[in-house]
């Protein structure tokens, strides 16, 4: 019989890497008073029990944006912290109409044979009943920790990053990751956002030495951050290759710069062609935006 409870892995003094049978890493950071969880996952095992087994610490949650494999197990805390740019998008990931549709065919999609007793458990969870609304430069005060939430749009509009200066651990989730980093969604903003928040995380670069993101590799170092930098400035000025990228979740075209790419949309490289494209589709569907 499989298991479908998380794997813990301590990565630092009090810090902890929480890797989900779904394959999203959420984390732990403890601190004398208090303990931030960053992330809930899909859903999948028993987060609150997970992080039970860890520390007795009142935990304050945040969601590093509000997409379904990063909010799932909101649930099972009293409240969680989430840009109010992400809250409807939160909420729509974690309704029972979505999670029917996109939670089975996500899970399915990485295991076919998951089984049908925790997909359904999976998929009929209740919602989260409070929220609170972070802002760029908040500080979560751990008692002897702090932790700074870091606005950087550009994957959705309401994407946070968390910083620990005096550990030097950034908690990138799906801002940057290996592999590549996806703009094309109904969400995302455009490259010129993503760009924006990536120099910001960039010129801070001497206030962290390692990388945690929220997906594939679960260690990376400061170099992403400039081949990010620069593969969405070379999107920007047009001095990329790309190539056409198709998945089940949309489509876009792909620009690849050292080991990483960004997946784009070619009609939202400047925050001027992403409004107007916005506007676009409430013309054509008669709808306010
Ligand atoms: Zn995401």
């Amino acid at each position: 019989m499989k298991s479908y409870e998380y794997e813990v892995t301590q990565i630092g003094e009090a810090t902890y890497r929480l890797d989900e049978y779904a394959k999203t890493h959420s984390y732990l950071l403890v601190g004398s008073e208090k303990a931030l969880l960053i992330d809930t996952g899909c859903g999948c095992g028993h987060l609150g029990k997970t992080v039970e087994s860890i520390t007795d610490k009142e935990i304050i949650v945040v969601n590093s944006h509000g997409h379904l494999d990063h909010v799932g197990s909101n649930y099972q805390f009293e409240y969680v912290w989430i840009a109010s740019q992400d809250e409807a998008l939160m909420w729509d990931s974690t309704s029972i109409v979505f999670r029917n549709e996109r939670i089975r065919s996500y899970l399915l999609s990485l295991d076919s044979e998951f089984e049908e007793n925790e997909l359904e458990r999976t998929i009929r969870t209740p919602q989260v009943k409070k929220v609170y609304h972070l802002t760029d430069g908040q500080v979560f005060d751990l008692g002897d920790r702090k932790i700074e939430a870091i606005a950087t749009p550009g994957h959705t509009q309401g994407c946070y990053c968390f910083l620990d200066r005096e550990r030097e651990m950034l908690f990138t989730a799906d801002t940057v990751c290996d592999i590549s980093i996806l703009l094309f969604l109904e969400n995302s903003g455009s490259v010129e956002t993503y760009y924006r928040s990536i120099e910001r995380l960039y010129n801070r670069r001497n206030e962290y030495k390692v990388l945690y993101p929220g997906h594939h590799t679960p260690a990376l170092s400061v170099d992403y951050m400039h081949d990010y930098l620069m593969c969405a400035r070379g999107i920007m000025k047009g001095s990329l290759e790309s190539v056409r990228h198709i998945e089940a979740i949309g489509d876009g075209w792909k620009s690849m710069y050292g080991l990483i790419g960004i997946v784009y949309k070619k009609e939202w490289i400047s925050d001027a062609d992403r409004a107007s494209s916005d506007e676009k589709i409430s013309m054509a569907t008669g709808q306010d935006t």
